[in-house]
């Protein structure tokens, strides 16, 4: 017989985890195991889908080869499009290193197929910070509003539902497109199911059937078995650095819906006359494709340390977001830590847990654009990608910490013992 190994709470005191914590933690573990279980035939449904699209495209070696210069004829960035917009059923894709972030990919989607003259309207309130800038909400140069390009919002109504009459009476002849934000990002209402958005495209296009719909699907990739676009919506648009770039593309952003709509953000992003012609993959698009490919199991990963999480601070008097058995939408995680010593122990956790820069300790900071100083742990490989494991809170009232990602499941769970351990050691909780 092979003589039985060390074990698991061995390798956790190693780290610092207390045989307390450990336990503590393994009794919600247990707990899960059939909310797991769930969650992995939804990665292994993404993970086939993904497969398909690689398949039916027949990528091979060549697509890995990249391109330099202007980028004429990229074997690979081409069936890389034609993947992406197969996996996630759109007519063309624009998948590109040049986009550099997610707010760059929705600026891009929405000045490419929005005119002088034309409205934008969102009907889901306000939508995620630095787009208060694209649009011109919060005045800034080369916002949509310098363009002439007006903008509308509908709030939710109190309950988080969708307020119907209002988003009526807000769509008008100068209505040219609608932006939808699937995930909550970091305020309070729920994050949007693919089901609900769905629901909300039907309604709008009954009323004006030739708007645009576009969702911005940051964070939502692959958590359900469908998206956006199978529900309705024209475009979808989000980043490499968060759910499909499987934390191993180090830059990017993707547009996938209608040809019209992705043909004429290729023209915004290069320039008219060249569109999607031009654009070098350099060397980074074998990692888009490896990262695509491991995207349905890392946010698989990332969705299981979020309810891990929910659970564990909700048993201990916290009130999270989404609770510790709702459905999940999106892979972030709200706590309420109510203390600013709950959050600042909480960060170090993380921080602590972090497979890079696991020595250093984050600290409250004035970050531009924000009126609170601000904590942010994340020991990411890819600079701000906020798919690797990552947590960040400003220092008010009322003290919530969103959190989000993790590569694997093993490395969520650790650091979320990581974060007990630390407000068990600041005498903050009792287990
Ligand atoms: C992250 C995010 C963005 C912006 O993406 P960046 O890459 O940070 O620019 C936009 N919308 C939502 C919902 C997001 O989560």
């Amino acid at each position: 017989m092979q003589k039985r190994g060390r074990t698991l709470e061995a390798i956790y005191q190693e780290l610092g985890i207390d045989a307390k914590v450990y336990q503590y933690g393994k009794k919600f573990e247990d707990q899960l195991k059939e909310r797991f279980e769930e969650i992995d035939r939804t990665a292994e449904y993404n993970q086939l889908k993904v497969i398909k699209a690689l398949q039916t495209h027949k990528v091979s070696a060549e697509c890995f080869m990249g391109s330099s210069g202007y980028g004429y004829n990229d074997l690979g960035r081409d069936t890389l499009e034609e993947v992406y917009a197969t996996c996630f059923k759109g007519e063309a894709a624009l998948v590109r290193p040049q986009i550099t972030c997610g707010t760059h990919a929705l600026a891009l989607a929405l000045m490419s197929n929005l005119r002088p003259g034309d409205e934008l309207l969102s009907p889901v309130g306000k939508p995620y910070d630095t787009l208060e800038e694209v649009i011109g909400i919060r005045p800034s140069k080369g916002s949509l509003a310098e363009y002439g390009v007006t903008y509308r919002q509908v709030d939710l109504l109190p309950d988080g539902s969708f307020d119907f009459k209002n988003i009526k009476k807000a769509l008008n002849d100068k209505t040219k497109l609608v932006t939808i934000q699937r995930s909550k990002g970091y305020q309070t209402r729920p994050t949007l199911s693919v089901e609900r958005i769905g629901e909300l495209i039907s309604f709008i296009k009954s009323i004006k059937p030739d708007v645009i719909c576009m969702v911005d699907n940051c964070y939502g990739e692959f958590v359900e078995r469908k998206e956006p676009l199978e529900v309705g919506a024209d475009m979808i648009v989000g980043s490499l650095i968060k759910n499909p770039g499987g934390g191993l593309a180090p830059i990017g952003g993707y547009i996938v819906g209608k040809k019209e709509c992705v043909e004429n953000a290729a023209y915004r992003l290069t320039s008219p006359g060249l569109g999607k012609e031009v654009g070098a993959s350099l060397g980074v698009i074998q990692s888009f494709y490896q990262g695509l490919f491991l995207a349905p199991t890392v946010v698989a990963g990332a969705l299981k340390g979020a309810i891990f999480a929910a659970n564990i601070y909700e048993s201990l008097g916290y009130p999270v977001v989404p609770n510790s058995t709702e459905s999940r939408h999106d892979i972030i995680q709200a706590v309420t830590l109510k203390s600013p010593e709950a959050l600042i122990a909480f960060c170090k956790g993380i921080q602590a847990a972090a497979p890079v820069d696991s020595h250093v300790t984050p600290e409250p900071w004035a970050m531009p654009g924000y009126d609170d100083e601000v904590i942010m742990a994340a020991g990411a490989f890819v600079q701000g990608s906020s798919i690797e494991l990552s947590a960040d809170g400003p220092l008010r009232e009322p003290y919530a910490v969103y959190f989000q990602g993790g590569l694997t499941w093993y490395h969520a769970k650790l650091g979320i013992l990581m974060s007990l351990q630390k407000l068990y050691e600041a005498g903050l909780v009792q287990i």
